[in-house]
């Protein structure tokens, strides 16, 4: 399924017409995050560029593009797929990196903040493995 995301001639039935692009929320909040120049980048053959874009990581997967797409070009996914290339490539941006090391660490996105929690009267909480980090051990595993 994953080599035909990025057959190319799938991807040659997209025309830019960028109907992709402008239902997209977050290039409503960030003009400069536009998913029609990713799939030309990727039908120019310049894929491996798509990779070190940061951009790829601010998708939502909401679905969108993939909807209003006229030509059916599976965008969500095929931004999915470069991320998950990215990944194996190495080219993981900072701070989803962290978040990723923190989801194994600790079952959470984001860490608890025990300095703020003081500075509020809050008692402190013990970073500890969670049952999520568990179940990723044990995956690991097997
Ligand atoms: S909506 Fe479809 S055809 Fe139009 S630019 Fe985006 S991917 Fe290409
Ligand atoms: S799936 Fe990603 S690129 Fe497509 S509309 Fe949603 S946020 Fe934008």
């Amino acid at each position: 399924m994953h080599g035909k995301l990025f057959d190319k001639e799938r991807l040659g039935y997209c025309y830019q017409c960028g109907k992709c692009s402008s239902g997209c929320d977050i290039n409503r909040l960030d003009p400069s995050f536009q998913p029609h120049r990713f799939l030309h980048l990727i039908s120019m053959g310049a894929g491996a560029r798509l990779l070190k874009d940061e951009g790829i990581w601010k998708c939502t997967t909401c679905f969108a593009c993939s909807e209003r797409c006229p030509q059916g070009i599976r965008v969500t996914e095929i931004l999915w797929l470069a991320r998950a290339m990215a990944v194996a490539s190495g080219f993981v941006p900072d701070l989803v990196a962290n978040q990723r090391d923190a989801l194994l660490r600790t079952g959470r996105l984001i860490p608890v903040d025990n300095r703020k929690r003081e500075r509020a009267g809050l008692p402190q909480i013990q970073e500890e493995p969670s049952l999520a980090a568990r179940i990723f051990e044990m995956v690991r595993k097997h």
